[in-house]
């Protein structure tokens, strides 16, 4: 049967532009700024790019963006290169940089003042603004828009020499003032600024603007259809005059489409480097913050991000998604290729009464019921364990299945108690509860003779691993409005819950980062990259079991 899979816009004008000849090959790029960690919204952009690439046989760049020397730091190329090769996009190991262009850069825009479309202005930046009108109200030619070719070359060259102090003079694009698209208001196109560049140093005075060298970035590369997100719209009369003025062969297009935006919790840069900078988080991988090192150290897979990518589709609206539907994804992912463990997170003694005090025997234990390939282990059992403290009861409420004086459950892949007695402390709070088990009852055996309602898991005491598990909520509380009047986020001050003392089944001992287990009747958790040691294992909680999302 044929495949019936509706094509997204953009591959449909892709595939067009290949029908007609536009163009034989495809490019695209993913084209960061280096001024902060990636986040879930970039995963996006980048495997909605190389994916495009892939399926078209194209080739896909990856390049930074590295005009605004400022704000790029040598720390974010870092971990946006790590990023992007953990998502799995393939750029040919070329990483390139805007940097590298500065040369072709600084001739395009010579040759746009040689055409007579460039022209060297002395406003200041406020004269600028003044003179460049309104939406109702066509701006003012600049007094210095009809210098001659001449004089422009020279004094850009000037420019670019050092003559001039930052701010004094610019580069602006001769276009139409009278235009309604503000951008198009013989835009800024260079600036003298002195700023040392991470890569180039102080050989530049004067940096290129962005809607100048992206369009001229783009070129050079020979990126056939450059694909962003739609604040740019009203800028691409300004990309597309920019690559005809430069008479490219072939010159890029521009895409636009809508940013991913997710329910609860923080995307964009600049929120999120505030919080890391007011400490609110341990750091932009911090488990409860989306950039893409948080859920790589959450405990999230490429393959998970891949699936919700994927379910998001593209589109020209904006709109929000449900966070559920990432948490969708990772448990699909990890479902069958998890080992399924016993981990007891709020622990309470329980003591099986006549079981043999210096006994342990070995039960032989699925890893995955649903996932033969994964195989078995041997957990351990003994007479003093440890249970969840919400799985015993002094007095449960009808319908309660667990643990309670008189009541008989089944201990996962064990053996049928019953429980006999209980110990409190002077508090009132319950410490042990002692059962007997019933030998006949043993996992494994096929004992018919009676059924229980309820099943419990449980971990050996003298065998479990003390564990420190984490478990996180939302940073933001979305239902009660995510930004505060003031304009700064609501914070949801249940957002990191820690539990000290976690007991968990001994096969888990020597996890290494990032490594993930299902904790049976709980969730997914994965071993903190940063603070976990042998010595203090630290569990993160990527995602609980329980879901209310459903997959339209
Ligand atoms: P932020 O919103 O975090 O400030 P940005 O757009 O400033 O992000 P860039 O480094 O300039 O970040 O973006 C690199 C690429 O990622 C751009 O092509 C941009 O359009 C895309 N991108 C950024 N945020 C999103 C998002 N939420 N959804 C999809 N694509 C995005
Ligand atoms: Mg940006």
């Amino acid at each position: 049967m044929e495949e019936v899979k509706t094509k997204n816009f953009i591959e449909q004008i892709i595939e067009k532009d290949l029908e007609e000849g536009v163009y034989d090959h495809i490019t695209t790029r993913f084209p960061p700024e280096p001024n902060g960690y990636l986040h879930i919204g970039h995963a996006k952009s980048i495997l909605l790019n190389y994916g495009l690439a892939k399926k078209y046989n194209g080739t896909f760049n990856f390049r930074f963006d590295d005009t605004n020397p400022m704000k790029e730091k040598t720390e974010y190329v870092k971990s946006i290169q790590e990023d992007v090769d953990w998502l799995g996009a393939d750029y040919r190991g070329e990483v390139f940089f805007v940097s590298f262009y500065f040369d072709q850069m600084y001739e395009a825009a010579l040759q746009l003042i040689r055409k007579g479309k460039a022209f060297v202005c002395d406003l200041s930046a406020e004269e600028i603004r003044e003179y460049r009108g309104t939406l109702t109200e066509p701006g003012k030619e600049s007094p210095y828009r009809n210098r001659s070719i001449e004089e422009n070359l020279k004094l850009f060259e000037e420019m670019k020499g050092g003559k001039y102090p930052d701010g004094s003079k610019v580069l602006r694009a001769k276009i139409d003032m009278a235009s309604p698209n503000m951008n198009m208001r013989d835009p800024v196109i260079y600036r003298v600024a002195r700023m040392e560049h991470h890569n180039t140093g102080n050989d530049w005075c004067i940096y290129p603007m962005y809607d100048f060298a992206h369009p001229v970035e783009d070129a050079i590369e020979g990126v056939t259809h450059s694909i962003c997100t739609l604040e740019f719209e009203d800028h691409r009369p300004l990309y597309e005059w920019v690559v005809r003025e430069l008479e490219y062969p072939q010159p890029p297009k521009q895409i636009e489409f809508a940013k991913l935006y997710l329910t609860n919790v923080v995307t964009g840069k600049r929120y999120i480097k505030k919080l890391v900078e007011d400490g609110i988080v341990d750091g932009w991988d911090d488990p409860r913050l989306v950039t893409l090192s948080a859920l790589k150290r959450r405990g999230f897979t490429p393959e998970s991000i891949r699936m919700f990518v994927d379910l998001c589709g593209v589109s020209k609206s904006n709109s929000s998604v449900d966070y559920a539907m990432l948490e969708y994804c990772i448990r699909e992912d990890l479902k069958l290729k998890r080992s399924r463990v016993m981990a007891v997170l709020d622990p309470i003694k329980l003591v099986i009464d006549n079981y043999p005090e210096d006994q342990v025997e070995y039960f032989d234990v699925m890893n995955n019921q649903e996932n033969e390939e994964l195989g078995s282990r041997k957990v351990p059992f003994s007479k003093v364990l440890y249970i969840e403290r919400e799985d015993f009861m002094e007095e449960p409420p009808k319908k309660y299945f667990r643990l309670f004086p008189g009541n008989e459950v089944r201990l996962m892949n064990a053996y049928f108690v019953k429980c006999e007695s209980f110990i409190k402390d002077e508090n009132g709070n319950v410490t042990e509860v002692h059962c007997t088990y019933d030998p006949e009852t043993r996992s494994g055996n096929g004992f018919t003779g009676r059924k229980v309602k309820g099943t419990i898991h449980w971990v050996s005491a003298a065998h479990a691993m003390e564990a420190e598990v984490r478990l996180y909520e939302n940073i933001v509380d979305e239902e009660k409005g995510k930004l505060n009047e003031d304009g700064s986020l609501n914070l949801n001050p249940n957002s990191l819950t820690v539990l000290e003392k976690c007991y968990i089944e001994p096969s888990v001992k020597g996890a290494e980062a990032y490594e993930s287990f299902q904790f049976v009747r709980n969730g997914y958790y994965c071993v903190d990259a940063k603070d976990s040691t042998p010595e203090h294992p630290v569990f993160n909680r990527i995602v609980s079991l329980k879901s209310s999302f459903k997959l339209k």
